[in-house]
């Protein structure tokens, strides 16, 4: 299959062009879903937009996440039923505009004597669910009996079991809702370039006025000017704020969480499941998938640095005795870990409510020193709100009346393999072999480096180099630490 236009040597060079020549309203740092939903807004209200992201779209906390479109069950029992109103609202739009990448996601709820929450407060928060998503998600919520929690989930542990219910929300493709973002801003007009890093920012009487770049790939410096400079660089956010001058504080405190992948076949869930961890009460799910399941997640503080993060001996064992609790016959052990990966949340720093799995997934929109907008927390599910408040922002403070938001109303494209660069773009983000293959798709390397080499004619040695580069990030990403 060939490579789409997005991608590719001459693209790359226009990009650059663009960036270097052109005057822009505004210039995102950060191509996360948070930044590329920002360029999307912003390109499709008629802004002069830039957006630059130093490794690949998603590769930071967007290609990590649970991959739910969710109106944020776990957040009822601490009260943020603005935040579930506003994320069921997204999750009824997401649903609509881009229906091949999010989809209606069953999930079963089963109760048990034992567990921190009962039956009647599970069912009593479903209702608030429905409630909360004026009863418009694709389904409403359903009480189950013991049997009908076996019928639709056999492999469940039934010592205990009281019932269950069963609720709606969505799953997606986190990395590759990312990307269609970004190629439907670069298509309504935005400079978008991946593989380029902001170092500096350039302040002029004390505003910025634009960036310094590096190009990664062929290490060529650049300039970018714009009137407007917007801080999307999630769990980065207090790199750039340095650039900006801000010296004291931290705008993001991190918080861990950690996904693993066993076969399905192994642990027997069919669809996504609902539980209160045995071993310390904390909400998680079992997602399904094929050929594998996925467990998550975690939620430990950390101060690791966000290119560094990955899942050690201790997360996965957490997750393997929280579900070998539910599903007895499974009894995983590290052995049938096919891949393990971490992320972190890029939560606002202000907000110590709590213990992390209980702090608010609210975001906040603040202007810094040099009048750079910054965007810290929220979360995959509220991107296009998020997105288009800071829209409003970057027209306030262009003197310009704010014109209406698009991006609920606009279908998302599809997404292919665009602005591939490299092979951990495409076997890590376009594809998700690298999660569910226990060689992390390292057998699929040498034959994308020649797709690659051929659009930005590589020799053999660059295409020897690639498949190693892939190696190391293969090590980076799901190396699990003791
Ligand atoms: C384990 C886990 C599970 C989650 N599950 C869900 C879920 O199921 N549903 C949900 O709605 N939310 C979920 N979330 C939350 C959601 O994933 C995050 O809120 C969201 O992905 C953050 O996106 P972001 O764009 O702000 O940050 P990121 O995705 O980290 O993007 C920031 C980008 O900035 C780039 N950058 C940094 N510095 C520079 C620089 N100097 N120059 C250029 N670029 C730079 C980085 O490379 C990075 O790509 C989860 C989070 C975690 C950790």
């Amino acid at each position: 299959m060939p490579f789409p236009a997005l991608t590719g040597a001459p693209w790359r060079a226009e990009s650059v062009h663009r960036l270097r020549a052109e005057p822009f309203d505004l210039l995102i740092i950060g191509g996360g879903i948070t930044g590329a939903g920002i360029a999307r807004d912003a390109a499709l209200r008629g802004l002069r937009t830039a957006l630059i992201e130093r490794d690949d779209f998603a590769s930071g906390t967007s290609s990590r996440s649970s991959r739910l479109v969710h109106g944020g069950v776990r957040y009822l029992e601490h009260g943020y039923l603005h935040l579930v109103f506003e994320a069921s609202r997204e999750r009824r739009i997401l649903l609509r505009i881009a229906p091949h990448l999010v989809h209606p996601l069953r999930f079963t709820w089963p109760f048990y004597r034992w567990a921190r929450l009962s039956g009647w407060k599970i069912v009593a928060g479903l209702w608030l669910y429905d409630l909360l998503a004026l009863f418009r998600n694709v389904g409403q919520h359903e009480t189950l009996s013991t049997t009908g929690v076996l019928n639709a989930e056999p492999a469940l542990q039934c010592d205990g079991l009281t019932g269950g219910a069963s609720y709606w929300d969505a799953a997606t493709d986190d990395a590759r809702l990312t990307v269609a973002n970004a190629i439907d801003a670069a298509t309504h007009g935005a400079a978008v370039l991946n593989h380029a890093e902001v170092t500096e920012l350039l302040i002029e009487q004390g505003r910025a006025v634009g960036a310094r770049a590096v190009d990664r790939i062929s290490g060529d410096i650049f300039d970018v000017r714009a009137r407007v400079v917007v801080n999307a660089t999630g769990p980065w956010t207090d790199t750039v704020r340095a650039m900006e001058g801000a010296t004291s504080g931290t705008a993001v405190r991190g918080t861990k969480g950690v996904h693993i992948a066993v076969p399905a076949d192994r642990l027997g869930n069919r669809d996504a499941i609902t539980v209160i961890s045995a071993v310390d009460q904390r909400v998680m799910f079992v997602l399904p998938g094929t050929p594998h399941s996925v467990i998550g997640t975690t939620d430990t503080p950390t101060n690791d640095s966000p290119e560094q993060v990955r899942a050690n001996r201790t997360d996965v064992q957490y997750l393997l005795d929280s579900a070998n609790a539910y599903f007895p016959a499974a009894q995983l052990t590290p052995e049938d870990v096919v891949s393990a990966w971490a992320g972190i949340r890029p939560l606002i720093a202000s907000d110590t409510r709590g213990a992390p799995a209980s702090a608010s997934r609210e975001h906040a929109i603040v202007t810094g020193p040099a009048g750079v907008i910054q965007i810290t927390g929220g979360k995959l599910t509220t991107y296009r709100t998020m997105a288009a408040q800071v829209t409003d922002a970057v027209q306030r403070a262009l003197g310009q009346p704010r014109s209406d938001c698009r991006t609920a109303a606009l279908t998302l494209p599809p997404v292919s393999e665009e602005f591939a660069c490299t092979v951990a773009d495409v076997l890590v983000r376009r594809t998700k072999a690298a999660f569910d293959t226990r060689d992390h798709g390292r057998k699929e390397a040498p034959s994308i480096a020649r797709r690659l080499g051929e659009l930005f004619a590589w020799d053999a040695a660059r295409c020897t180099r690639a498949v190693a580069d892939y190696d190391a990030e293969v090590d980076r990403l799901f190396t699990i630490d003791p």
